[in-house]
């Protein structure tokens, strides 16, 4: 038995059309001005329209602009044009946007910078409070602690870790993911996927994040296939960003592993997108690290898969690690990484930057020497 401790958002709402609870929180947190974090094609679809007007009766400042997967100057650039101080932030949009607003949350207004929370992240103190919109069901962003920035000349990504960030207000509306196109959900949705799995599996997971990580692996192993293949079924399109938001819960509390360590390089270099490059490794991962780990995925199995009870622990394993491709391969997630012009002599790259990823590596349950993570580059060739 160990003591852990896990720190989650104070509010949340989930169901259709719950973003127009923002009336309610500007209410309750007597807010003047507020600081719109969103996307240009996002406001064009419409879905920032009911906060908009919500946001009529305040002084309302809106950033839309950030680059798609931003980097560090990228988020300087975007928190220094969005002005000073206001009374509350608001987010809508997928895991770059909410990362960029809970970042913007702690540093404007503050007497450190971006580039000194990335050398030390303990100097963090929450300046402004949050409310998280998500359009995708699968970053988990709108839960978890972590901000994730592009380093370009590193050709990777990082993670900020504070939990500071911990977003204040959570709104899960269904609205926003029913015209997501399906090749997004599926990828966002395999994220979350892997969120619940790893943190199952992390050796940093601890009671309180078996909690979410089980319930929010239920939720989407059950969902994915059919959201995916019947975009009109809003329930199961629901459940899925309750899952994802379940995941994002999990990481504060435990922690990814090697899928996503050793996606990083993936996404930084080659600019695949986060939920397919965790996809392309995710089944490769897990097969390697069942002989640690048979025991936790088998339980896994038995709260997602009841009918499975009475086969072995290695047979509950395998059907779980099984189950993990078929999702891929059902939801048609692409899996070459040639499509992505990641040729095979670039695997030096791959395997050096993968394995300096060591804030996630230290959680896999299996460590990782570098042959291993050559062995695990290789199999996606
Ligand atoms: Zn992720």
């Amino acid at each position: 038995m160990k003591d852990c401790q896990l720190t989650i958002p104070s509010v949340i709402y989930s169901g259709q059309g719950t973003s127009g609870k923002v009336a309610e929180i500007i209410q309750r947190e007597q807010a003047k001005s507020v600081l719109l974090f969103t996307g240009k094609d996002i406001r064009k679809n419409g879905l920032t329209k009911t906060v908009e007007e919500i946001c009529q009766q305040v002084n309302l400042r809106v950033v839309d602009d950030l680059a798609a997967e931003p980097s560090v100057a990228d988020v300087e650039r975007t928190i220094q044009a969005a002005g000073g101080k206001v009374d509350l932030i608001i987010a809508i949009g997928g895991g770059s946007v909410m990362d960029a607003a809970k970042l913007a949350s702690i540093i404007i207004g503050a007497d450190y910078t971006l580039q000194d929370l990335l050398q030390d992240s303990s100097r963090a103190v929450k300046q402004m409070k949050t409310v998280m919109i998500p359009t995708t069901c699968g970053t988990g962003s709108e839960a978890t602690c972590n901000a994730i920035v592009a380093i370009p000349e590193l050709e990777t990504k990082k993670g900020i870790v504070s939990d500071c960030m911990i977003p204040d207000y959570v709104l899960l509306d269904v609205d926003m993911i029913a015209r997501l196109p399906a090749p997004i959900l599926a990828a966002t949705a395999v994220d979350a996927l892997a969120h619940v799995v790893e943190c199952y599996t992390s050796k940093k997971a601890t009671v309180l994040s078996d909690t979410y990580a089980l319930m929010g692996a239920q939720k989407i192993f059950h969902n994915i296939r059919k959201a995916y293949k019947n975009p009109e079924d809003l329930e199961a399109k629901l459940e899925l960003m309750v899952g994802a938001f379940y995941g994002g819960v999990a990481i504060t509390g435990s922690g990814t592993t090697a899928v996503h360590a050793l996606s990083y390089p993936l996404g930084g270099k080659y600019h695949i997108p986060h939920g397919v490059s965790n996809a392309i490794l995710f089944a490769h991962v897990m097969a390697f690290n069942k002989r640690g780990c048979a025991e936790r995925l088998a339980r896994l199995c038995d709260v997602v898969y009841p009918k499975q009870a009475g086969t072995s622990v290695d047979e509950r394993a395998d059907y779980i690690i099984a189950d993990i491709a078929n999702v891929v391969q059902e939801t048609q997630i692409p899996v070459s990484l040639e499509k992505f012009g990641v040729k095979h002599e670039e695997i030096d790259f791959l395997v050096e930057s993968g394995s300096q990823q060591t804030r996630l590596l230290v959680n896999n349950c299996l460590e990782l020497s570098k042959a291993d993570i050559r062995s695990l580059y290789e199999k996606l060739f």
